[in-house]
């Protein structure tokens, strides 16, 4: 097996507001972690480049990427309450975008088995025309546009367990085929998007597949909405590659959500993924970095992602299970098939 990281020291200089949930401190605990464990020496180092404009502007108007540009060069600013830019953040965007597209060629190309890009902002909020949710520019779209652009994929799986639904992804594709875009999170809750209903449009319709949590559903929830909803939706679209929003802030100790997943609840859902890609599409599999704000979660379960991309058994969950029961989903689970014929 091997696996590619994707890091550079500019992420850390899109410099957060005192108090702000998405800082840089982040990825200096996750790159901490992955050291002091010995992982990174096992690791292909893939180079973070800046995004072209042509790849860029397969998903955002160039209005809105001159008003990215243009914020930074004047010192950075709030594009909303809680989308901050600070003066490299323009930079910082277009590596996070490079980095990843950089990730899937090495994967697309067989260079390695598959990756996680260790980016920031993240990315799965952005709009066309609008950065919001401390995102700037969408990396799994603008990645997802290059497999199937430049690379000649037909069918690109992009799962999202973020806690938060992927709104700019799911509208990226919304009218298309070439993408299945499967989102969990907690619902209702930011953005608001999200709805079992919202299912795509036109040529689109039954490739979008939202899993609209309430708060409180756990390892088992999880499990179950991935073996019998997850699975049979890929199996069914017969991806050629599988690109994952992660996002750990579905966690039980995350503090901007109600969830309860645990770090090993979390690395059961990789191995799961694992097993997809290579059932389905050899192996190709690229992990990005979203959300996910309680540190030590964080770095531990981006730590056993990496394991589990490298093959390897071990599991380290210091925060263990969560201490409150799960809530059921199987209603949800037996509406979601019917909807999507999956029954
Ligand atoms: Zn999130």
């Amino acid at each position: 097996m091997s696996t590619a990281y994707v890091y550079d020291p500019i992420y850390l200089e899109h410099n957060a507001p005192p108090g702000h949930p998405e800082n840089k401190e982040r990825l200096v605990r996750i790159m901490g972690l992955l050291e002091n464990r010995g992982v990174l020496p096992r690791l292909v180092a893939a180079k973070a480049t800046p995004i072209s404009t042509e790849r860029l502007t397969r998903n955002h108007s160039q209005r809105y990427i001159d008003t990215v540009r243009q914020v930074a060069e004047r010192g950075g600013a709030h594009l909303d309450l809680d989308t901050y830019m600070s003066s490299r953040s323009y930079e910082a965007a277009m590596m996070a975008a490079g980095g990843l597209v950089n990730a899937v060629e090495a994967v697309l190309e067989g260079k390695v088995d598959n990756a996680f890009a260790l980016v920031r902002p993240p990315g799965h909020h952005a709009e066309e025309s609008r950065g919001m949710g401390f995102c700037l520019f969408n990396n799994v779209a603008v990645a997802a546009r290059y497999a199937l652009e430049e690379k000649g994929l037909e069918r690109v799986l992009i799962v999202d367990f973020d806690v938060h639904h992927g709104n700019g992804t799911q509208d990226a594709f919304y009218d298309e085929s070439c993408v299945l875009f499967f989102s969990t999170h907690q619902y209702p809750h930011y953005p608001g998007t999200g709805n079992w209903r919202e299912i795509g449009r036109g040529a689109g319709e039954g490739y979008t597949a939202n899993v609209p949590l309430p708060g409180g559903v756990g390892d088992e929830g999880f499990g179950l909405i991935f073996d019998e909803f997850l699975y049979p939706l890929a199996e069914r679209y017969r991806p050629q590659l599988i690109l994952v929003s992660a996002g750990y802030d579905s966690h039980w100790a995350d503090p901007l959500a109600a969830m309860q997943l645990s770090i090993t609840g979390y690395t059961h859902l990789a191995r799961r993924l694992k097993a997809m890609a290579d059932q389905l599409c050899q192996g190709r599999l690229v992990f990005t970095l979203e959300g996910g704000y309680e540190l030590e979660v964080l770095a531990y379960a981006v730590l056993n992602t990496f394991h589990v991309l490298l093959g390897d058994e071990e599991i380290h969950d210091p925060l263990g299970p969560a201490r409150r029961s799960e809530r059921d989903v199987s209603d949800l689970l037996d509406q979601l098939k019917g909807l999507h014929r999956l029954v």
